[in-house]
């Protein structure tokens, strides 16, 4: 048996009409960039965040930085956020020019915490870059009483998390901006790059809108109120979104259902799992990550029995390279984390049986490890 990391190949089966559908109607209408494609995903996904307003762009990353632009992000500003996110987060801020603050996490969640951003503001912070990592998440009470306290913009990186709700809000309507990732292997992805910025802000929404598309104004198309770029959502990817969608929902269920053999799994193991057990989180699974001191060996054995594997993130934003002259002080929790974590195979179409080989071979590895040790 072989188990890959991820495969949406079963997922999709049932929705392929549907796709060679809108390709053909793509085809014959020419509507490749913008279009009605675009504008009824951007209803549909604003409608399921709860929010006011969707700008659909061209990836989570624009999101990211087309958020910050709008929010008036820029030079001299310092935005925090946690260490262990993707670097997308971190360069989303060196873009606009302003100063990544990267922050340590929670043990147990590996979230970022409202203790530790609030450690962190100084007279500088203009803002906080909340992420739902491995879509648990992030106490959105906490990080919300702190920011307004000390007025600072809430950008929430929910690029991991599709779906997920804290106290039954949905994430992205819970700060300022909320940036999603529809990379195809997010919970909701496209066949391609595709993202999008949620605000109830129409202000807000305007400028992301205009500044994706080369800063033009609504009225004409040859004035240029921002210095902008293209940043666009195009037409195929909106349609393929707005037919992912309807799955959105059950897929996150079978997510939460493949998590739960791994918690039984690590129930029984000298493993952690990272999990987000918090009533007022319903959280989306995106990865299953356990924690394991053994992780290269353990790692080593899964490969070896052809099981897909990855690690989410190897080295910390902190500690990369390009982020040195932003690395300010260690972060423990954070770097301790990415030497033990490990991220196993979730997704919706993995089946019983894989799933069951998957938590043997975890097993065996482990035990071994821990016997030897
Ligand atoms: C995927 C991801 C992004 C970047 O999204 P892209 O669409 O690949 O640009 C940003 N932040 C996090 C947490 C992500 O997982």
């Amino acid at each position: 048996m072989s188990v890959p990391y991820f495969d949406l190949s079963r997922a999709h089966e049932s929705l392929r009409p549907a796709f060679d559908k809108v390709w053909h109607e793509l085809i014959e209408t020419g509507q490749f960039i913008g279009g009605h494609h675009v504008d009824r995903f951007e209803e549909a996904w604003a409608k399921y965040c709860g929010v006011k307003h969707c700008v659909g762009l061209s990836s989570g990353t624009a999101a990211l930085q087309l958020g910050l632009e709008a929010l008036d992000v820029g030079l001299g500003d310092e935005v925090i956020l946690p260490a262990n996110t993707f670097i997308a987060t971190a360069a989303a801020i060196v873009a606009v020019g302003a100063t990544p603050v990267f922050v340590d996490v929670d043990p147990a969640t590996l979230l970022v915490t409202a203790a530790g951003v609030e450690a962190a503001i100084t007279n500088l912070t203009k803002a906080v870059i909340v992420v739902h990592l491995f879509g648990n998440v992030v106490d959105m009470d906490g990080i919300s009483s702190v920011a307004r306290a000390a007025g600072l913009a809430v950008i929430e990186d929910a690029a991991q998390a599709h779906g997920a709700t804290w106290r039954d809000r949905p994430v992205g309507s819970l700060g300022d901006v909320g940036c999603f990732s529809f990379y195809p292997a997010k919970n909701l992805g496209a066949f391609g790059d595709a993202g999008a910025m949620v605000t109830d802000r129409a202000d807000l929404a305007e400028k992301v809108r205009s500044i994706s598309n080369h800063g033009r104004s609504r009225q004409s198309a040859h004035e240029h109120l921002h210095v902008g770029g293209n940043h666009r959502l195009d037409g195929l990817q909106a349609a393929v979104l707005s037919i992912k969608l309807s799955s959105l929902d059950a897929w996150n269920q079978e997510r939460r259902q493949i998590f739960r053999t791994y918690r039984t799994m690590a129930s029984m193991l000298p493993v952690t799992l990272v999990d987000n057990p918090v009533a007022a989180a319903s959280n989306v699974q995106h990865l299953a990550v356990i924690r394991t001191k053994y992780r290269d060996r353990v790692m080593a054995y899964l490969k070896d029995r052809n099981i897909g594997v990855g690690i989410h993130y190897p080295t910390p934003c902190h500690c990369q390279p390009a982020f040195a002259r932003w690395n300010r002080s260690s972060l423990p929790v954070v770097e301790q984390a990415a030497r033990e974590i490990l991220s196993l195979p979730i997704y919706p179409g993995l089946q019983a049986e894989p799933l069951a080989f998957v938590c043997d071979a975890v097993s065996s590895a482990v035990m071994a490890e821990f016997h030897a040790a």
